[in-house]
């Protein structure tokens, strides 16, 4: 489980996170839903700890992960990251970059790895190097390698935004399945309505830094809190 209390970021003394807060159970999906610039990847990148917060706290199932003075480091937190320009290694088999996070010895390791690869699919590949996969494989080997060392949670920034139209709706099924049997909490970020409506089981509508709505995506869809909300769902068909 996932909480954020009024975290908040400022740059130049503005706030571009401006006291969000969320909680996240186990097993669920969070879209982080909004327009360019609304402090999307900010308020992930905290969560991560690869960014500092100015006031709020992280708590992961129920142990502080960070205050403003209290600071777990981002390798120690057991969170797992995906990001659409966060490249497999390419020095690395596919395998060995699934396995990167793992501890324990190399049999373990690689049985791990396999299973995985297995599971989305791709096993024959474990032997092979990134640049011999398209780019839906190496976005799969990407989830694999957040996954295998079972993060309590999980999150992505526009995860599937690098891949084309014909391939995107299968792997945002695929990933929401392999998510779901791990059983993670997720914070994925977005800014496209369709693919929030899509993965969802909780839309939190960001605007200006702030949550603006939270709910069931069937709820937000058809009540949007204000015009706003109105005219950026209005691309949803
Ligand atoms: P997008 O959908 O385009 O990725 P986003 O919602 O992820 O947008 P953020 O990257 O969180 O937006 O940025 C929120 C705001 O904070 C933007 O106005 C951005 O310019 C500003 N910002 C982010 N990082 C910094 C920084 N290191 N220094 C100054 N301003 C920053
Ligand atoms: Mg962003």
């Amino acid at each position: 489980r996932l909480e954020i209390r009024d975290l908040v970021r400022r740059f130049d003394g503005r706030a571009v996170v401006d006291h969000v807060s969320l909680t996240i159970a186990p097993g669920n999906v969070t879209c982080l839903l909004g327009p360019s610039g609304c402090g999307k990847s900010t308020t992930l990148r905290m969560i991560a700890g690869v960014e500092m917060q100015d006031e709020g706290t992280i708590h992961v199932d129920g142990n502080l992960v960070c205050d403003t003075v209290f600071r777990i480091p981002p390798e120690r937190r057991n969170i797992g990251l995906m990001f659409q320009d966060f490249a497999l290694f390419p020095h690395l088999s596919v395998g060995d970059n699934v396995a990167f996070g793992l501890k324990g010895d190399r049999a373990a390791k690689r049985k791990r790895a396999g299973a995985l690869l297995e599971r989305v699919g791709l096993s024959h590949f474990i032997d092979e190097f990134p640049h011999q996969l398209s780019g839906g494989e190496q976005q799969r080997v990407a989830l694999a390698r957040a996954l295998a060392p079972q993060p309590r949670i999980m999150l992505m920034d526009e995860p599937f935004s690098g891949l084309d139209n014909r391939l995107r709706d299968g792997i945002r099924d695929e990933t929401l399945a392999l998510l779901k049997e791990e059983g993670a909490s997720v914070l994925l970020v977005t800014h496209e309505p369709e693919e929030a409506m899509r993965m969802a089981d909780e839309i939190a509508l960001m605007r200006d830094g702030q949550i603006v709505q939270r709910g069931a995506p069937y709820n937000i869809y058809n009540a949007p809190a204000d015009k706003a909300a109105v005219a950026f769902f209005s691309d949803v068909n």
